[in-house]
């Protein structure tokens, strides 16, 4: 893949760093089963490899979110475009995002999700870009801080390509 102009985050250093979320994780959530609700499509690498690190009996949903507006910007108004299978009330709940931009998108699934009664909701986020969140999304759990620029690869795409990258990376010519 030349396109890319740089790699941004070393396979290497995506899977030492999830293997500590994983640990961290099977220690806070010990005794209970979390379900984990990846949100589709950029989260299923990243959960695919947490949740092999996670030493508990997880169970898994998705819900897929698109937003409105432009492709590289998120505009906060989101729209469900897959919802969960299966009910909240009562569970761990543990939000699996790929990245946080501005933080809208996160900020309307919490409230979306938080009316359904689960015992707790956390998230973790792989990706959080340095300094646009609110301070109120509370990310328990976060794998790396990066710049503002528009990153792909694992998981993450332009216009649906570069999901399959097994690391994280900047691309040219956007
Ligand atoms: P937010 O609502 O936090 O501004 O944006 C979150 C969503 O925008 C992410 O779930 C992702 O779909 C998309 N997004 C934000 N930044 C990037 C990026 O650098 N690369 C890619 N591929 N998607 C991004």
């Amino acid at each position: 893949m030349d396109e890319l102009a740089r790699v941004l985050i070393s396979e290497d250093e995506l899977q030492t760093r999830i293997r500590e979320l994983g640990r961290e994780i099977t220690a806070d959530y010990e005794g209970r089963a979390p379900l984990l609700v990846g949100v589709l499509k950029g989260a299923f690498v990243f959960m695919a490899d947490l949740a092999r690190v996670i030493d508990l009996p997880i169970e898994f949903d998705f819900m897929a979110v698109a937003s409105y507006g432009a492709a590289t910007k998120s505009s906060g108004v989101v729209r469900i475009v897959k919802d969960l299978d299966l009910a909240l009330a009562g569970r761990d709940v543990l939000v699996i995002e790929d990245i946080v931009d501005s933080g809208l998108t996160l900020g309307y699934l919490k409230r979306n999700l938080l009316a359904r009664n689960p015992a707790s909701l956390e998230v973790c986020a792989l990706l959080v870009k340095q300094g646009l969140q609110r301070d109120d999304l509370q990310l328990k759990y976060v794998g790396f801080t990066i710049p503002p620029d528009f990153v792909v690869g694992y998981g993450l795409d332009h216009v649906e390509k570069f999901r399959n990258l097994p690391y994280v990376g900047i691309p040219n010519n956007l």
